[in-house]
């Protein structure tokens, strides 16, 4: 057992069965989490139904709620940290990390504006729009950032005035079941319900009728089974998918200058971040100098069990994605492609792969075409930059990408052209709580972060007060009975 259960209602919620929880450091078992049954996740949604009615009613007390959790975050972060590098594999100064950004962002909504716009006021009629709350919000997370990603959706949720339900992915429950507990102080009971469980108790989610809105991160695949499950009764959704970002490197670029930050932008969290870069362009001129400077960074870096206070890169997450980028590689490598560092996997217990940079690697192959979301990094050359921003956009994905250059103008030029949600110059992976995220073509629908983040977790409520003395409208209904 964890020693961590789910929270629903307020309140510890016992299962009957459990399921193994692997720690990607050693490949082994090292506790279960509890599997949420059927009549649970009702009892769930019935929680959040019920805490809705008051919760929505009082904007200050849910402020001061949000900063009660960054607070419960902050005091705790140690304990939350080791369970994250325990079952995701990063290391422990990157899971503080996430769990104090996960802080950040319930301060940063907490202090959101949320007030009404007044669009009319003269004899006729006084006009506000409003942002009402939803109602209850279905909330699906992924393994790679399973509580930072969960705030981007608890903040703005909660803020809105909406309850939640959520579910972490099974290869990452603990930490959100830990903060589900935690936070039982900090919130009234029911606000926020933490339940786990496999692929199914998603789909009992998206197809629950309770829930008025589906707020989901993970894979294309799954995201639109999820779109698919929400439409029959018109739940709303925000869908935060996959990527496939390119970084563009202009010929004018200094190769010592943005190699090493080309790296951190492909291999933070071990290339497992959906807007990490995953395929790098390069002028044939700069070709050597930025595979050499790859490389280097490629060999420097350290790769170990997180709880290695000298480890800057962990395991792969799970066997599944393990095997996945295994086979990638492999297959860009037959196809011509070689590994210039890299390429295989460590010989030591758990998923531990070599940072990876694939030279060669063609339009075509899986690695290049595909989101890999691992530590292997093709780098793609060009002859014509035109070119390479039509491959840059070739494909179904639009999270994010980056275009590096001396020249700022000239990197902005090219970089209003790349079809993503965010386009950064001379940077990758730069985010914050202000500014919004989200997906261009499969890579998503809707915005997190933001007031655009905030406003997805609303219904937009015009509220028309009539000034006339006969309540007839002078630019409709007036017209009827004159
Ligand atoms: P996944 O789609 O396999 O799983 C994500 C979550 O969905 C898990 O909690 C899973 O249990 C649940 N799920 C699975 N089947 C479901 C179904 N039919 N209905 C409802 N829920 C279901 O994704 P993953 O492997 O956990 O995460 C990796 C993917 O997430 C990558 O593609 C990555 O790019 C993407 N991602 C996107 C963002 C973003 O903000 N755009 C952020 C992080 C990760």
């Amino acid at each position: 057992m964890s020693g961590f259960q789910m929270t629903i209602g307020g309140a510890a919620a016992p299962t009957e069965g459990n399921f193994g929880v692997i720690n990607p450091a050693t490949g082994e078992v090292f506790a279960e989490a509890p599997q949420c049954s059927r009549a649970q996740l009702d009892a769930a949604f019935d929680a959040a139904h019920k805490a809705y009615a008051s919760w929505s009613q009082d904007l200050d007390a849910r402020r001061a709620a949000l900063l009660k959790v960054a607070d419960v975050l902050f005091a705790n972060a140690e304990q939350i940290a080791a369970t994250l590098t325990a079952e995701q594999g990063k290391p422990l100064a990157d899971a503080t990390i996430e769990v104090f950004g996960s802080g950040v962002w319930c301060q940063y909504f907490a202090n959101l504006e949320l007030a009404p716009q007044v669009i009319q006021d003269d004899d006729t009629a006084f006009v506000e729009v409003h942002r009402r709350p939803i109602g209850v919000v279905a909330a699906i997370t992924p393994w790679n950032f399973p509580l930072l990603l969960g705030f981007w959706k608890i903040a703005p949720a909660l803020l809105a005035g909406n309850t939640m339900v959520l579910k972490p992915s099974p290869y990452t429950p603990l930490s959100t079941l830990q903060i589900g507990e935690l936070l039982a102080e900090a919130l009234p009971e029911g606000v926020l319900n933490t339940i786990s469980g496999g692929d199914e108790l998603g789909a009992w989610m998206t197809s629950h009728p309770v829930p008025r809105k589906v707020s989901f991160t993970g894979s294309i695949a799954t995201g639109k089974k999820v779109a698919a499950s929400a439409a029959p009764d018109l739940k709303r959704v925000t869908l935060e998918l996959g990527g496939n970002d390119p970084a563009i490197v202009l010929d004018d670029a200094d190769p010592a200058v943005v190699a090493r930050a080309i790296f951190a932008g492909a291999f933070a969290n071990n290339g497992q971040v959906c807007s990490a870069i995953k395929r790098v362009y390069v002028p044939e001129a700069l070709h050597d100098d930025i595979v050499d400077a790859l490389v280097a960074c490629a060999e420097a870096v350290t790769v170990g069990d997180g709880t290695d206070p000298t480890s800057k890169l962990g395991p792969i997450n799970n066997g599944p994605q393990f095997e996945r980028v295994k086979g990638l590689v492999a297959d860009a490598i037959s196809g011509g492609a070689r590994a210039a560092t890299g390429g295989k996997a460590i010989d030591r217990p758990g998923y531990f792969f070599e940072p990876t940079i694939v030279d060669g690697a063609l339009d075509g192959s899986a690695l290049v075409d595909e989101e890999q979301f691992g530590p292997a990094l093709p780098i793609i050359t060009y002859s014509n930059l035109e070119s390479a921003i039509e491959r840059a956009n070739g494909t179904h994905y639009g999270l994010s990408g980056s275009v590096w250059s001396a020249d700022v103008q000239r990197a902005e030029q090219v970089a209003g052209r790349l079809e993503c949600g965010t386009a950064w110059v001379n940077t990758h992976l730069a985010l914050g709580p202000s500014q919004p995220f989200g997906g261009f073509k499969w890579s998503g629908v809707g915005i997190e972060n933001g007031p655009w983040g905030l406003s997805e977790f609303t219904e937009v409520q015009a509220l028309y007060r009539s000034r006339t003395s006969d309540g007839l409208n002078p630019t409709s209904a007036a017209n009827l009975v004159s």
